[in-house]
């Protein structure tokens, strides 16, 4: 039996207003000339957060466009116009949702490895550590800020650059960069979390140590969207650690159904990760009948919107490329459905599921 030794991140500052560390928590890793760059999720463009920027000398601040998740040709172009303007850099700090988090992971990789960000994407492909990289995250709920993978769209694949050099040097996580997030997408990334822990507690890799940090993530977030009337800053608070409980969980174990569907979404029809999730979680009940029925509550408490009939439309081409990128997720089918998946999960089966959505 080969027990899996995972890097974690470096340093951890929590607590409200832990931000205006940042200065001080960068000052050793300056290195000469070479610039910090930070790279910010293009919602706070204009908002009060920029001020608080600790800019020093030629550090430069890059407004990260996450319309779209992340892409390798963006990871790409971000680390070649860095390299062409300064040589080097000293770091990359990412404020922002998953995807600006992921994507400063990723250029800081590309920082030091040759070629490009799609190279890369699969297990234990890069080579080289990056350079000195920061998240700091604005919505709750991936676990990327803790995990060790970035997850790029490439011209082939949608798949992470899964590595030991993945994970952030320090992460600072200060529940007040959560507060303004529309209700909407706070509780699409939210649900990212909940859905994290559905699937790693009933999965079949779970261990103690997935367990213990799935259970206390999943009680964190039944405190917030069942135990709450209205949200406060409480649900910031707890929520933060739900992702961050959730992200150890499935580091030990892995995810499931609903992200190995909602990967075939999102490759096919650029359907966002939290909301994909979402989309598939409601028609989850033959695999988690307990979590779906929880997370159907959920939804109802909040009044919130979840599509239906996103495949309506969808040519036989699509829905062969979908199904293709699905069931190539082996692990996360056999976490879910045990060594014997592909005959439970046949073609025709996930076909049907969908058709569904
Ligand atoms: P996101 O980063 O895609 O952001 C969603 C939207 O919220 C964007 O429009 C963004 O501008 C906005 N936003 C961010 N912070 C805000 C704030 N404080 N106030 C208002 N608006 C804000 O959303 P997400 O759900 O955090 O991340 C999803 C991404 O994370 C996907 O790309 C997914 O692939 C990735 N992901 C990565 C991992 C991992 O382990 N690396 C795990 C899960 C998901
Ligand atoms: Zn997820």
């Amino acid at each position: 039996m080969q027990f899996r030794n995972f890097k974690m991140v470096g340093y951890v500052v929590y607590g409200r207003g832990c931000f205006n560390q940042l200065n001080e928590i960068l000052a050793p890793h300056r290195k000469n000339n070479a610039p910090i760059i930070f790279l910010v999720d293009h919602f706070f463009e204009c908002k009060p957060l920029i001020n608080k920027i600790p800019l020093q000398g030629n550090d430069k601040i890059i407004f990260a466009n996450v319309t779209y998740e992340p892409k390798t040709t963006q990871v790409d172009s971000i680390a070649e116009q860095l390299k062409n303007e300064f040589g080097t850099v000293s770091g990359i700090v990412g404020i922002g949702g998953g995807s600006t988090m992921d994507l400063a992971k990723a250029v800081s990789l590309m920082m030091n490895n040759p070629g490009s960000s799609a190279d890369y994407q699969g297990w234990d492909l890069v080579k080289q550590a990056g350079v000195y990289k920061v998240g700091i995250p604005t919505l709750s709920g991936t676990g990327a800020e803790v995990s060790r993978t970035t997850v790029l769209t490439g011209p082939a694949r949608k798949l992470g650059m899964n590595s030991d050099f993945t994970p952030f040097d320090q992460i600072i996580l200060d529940p007040e960069l959560t507060k303004n997030a529309p209700g909407n997408q706070r509780f699409y990334t939210g649900m990212d979390c909940y859905i994290h822990c559905i699937e790693s507690l009933e999965g079949t890799f779970l261990n103690e140590f997935s367990k213990s940090y799935g259970e206390k993530a999943l009680q964190l977030c039944r405190d917030i969207f069942l135990g709450k009337e209205t949200w406060d800053d409480e649900c910031d608070d707890k929520l933060m650690m739900a992702s961050y409980a959730g992200g150890m969980s499935i580091a030990y174990s892995q995810v499931g159904v609903a992200h190995a569907v909602s990967y075939g979404l999102s490759y096919v029809l650029g359907t966002k990760h939290g909301i994909g999730n979402c989309i598939v979680m409601n028609h989850l009940e033959e695999y988690y009948p307990q979590g779906h029925k929880e997370f159907k509550k959920m939804v109802d408490k909040g009044g919130y919107e979840i599509p239906n009939g996103i495949c309506s439309n969808l040519t036989e081409e699509q829905f062969e490329s979908m199904m293709n990128v699905s069931l190539s997720l082996k692990p996360l089918w056999e976490n879910a459905l045990g060594k014997n998946w592909e005959a439970i999960m046949t073609k025709q089966k996930l076909r049907k599921l969908y058709e569904r959505l």
